[in-house]
């Protein structure tokens, strides 16, 4: 089982896919989050965040592209490289320190970075349908696939 999809009929759906996929992580995990403008990139992201301990708001690192969160008993870092010009940017960044054994990995627009980017464990897109959305969540690597079948078992 490398992929699973999941209708997501409103925000809420959204924030608790997040949400259970925050808790299934145990060890350090890279996520590409792929989707259109407004498909809920961010609003996954937060619901992940919240769910790893952060209190508060999550908004989109568009300028900034990273935004870190230095929680216990791992950092999250969430990227949105909508507006980085070329990969190289990410070299100059420091996108190493980023990519560590003790940090989780969010990425929205990973298509930007390509070439640079670390491989992903997951890669989550979020496509429209009707007044919701659909989930498609791909198993990249063998912890990917593991943390999959977690989410599965999960409920
Ligand atoms: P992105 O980061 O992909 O550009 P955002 O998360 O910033 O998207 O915005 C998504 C918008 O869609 C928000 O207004 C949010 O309330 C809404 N939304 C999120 N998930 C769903 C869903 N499953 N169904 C309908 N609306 C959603
Ligand atoms: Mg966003």
């Amino acid at each position: 089982m490398n992929q699973l999809t999941l209708p997501l009929p409103d925000e809420d759906a959204t924030l608790k896919l997040g949400a259970d996929l925050a808790t299934a992580c145990m060890g350090s995990t890279v996520i590409h989050l792929f989707g259109d403008l407004g498909a809920g990139k961010t609003t996954f992201s937060r619901g992940f965040l919240q769910a790893r301990g952060h209190k508060g708001n999550v908004k989109s690192p568009t300028y900034t592209l990273v935004e870190p969160y230095q929680l216990h008993p791992m950092a999250v870092y969430h990227f949105d490289l909508y507006r980085l010009a070329d990969p190289e940017e990410l070299e100059f960044m420091g996108i190493r320190d980023y990519f560590t054994e003790d940090a989780i990995c969010l990425v929205e627009w990973p298509q930007q970075g390509a070439g640079v980017l670390p491989e992903p464990d997951l890669e989550l897109t979020l496509d429209y349908q009707a007044e919701g959305r659909l989930a498609t969540i791909k198993a990249v690597s063998q912890a990917g696939s593991r943390l999959l079948q977690k989410l599965q078992e999960q409920g």
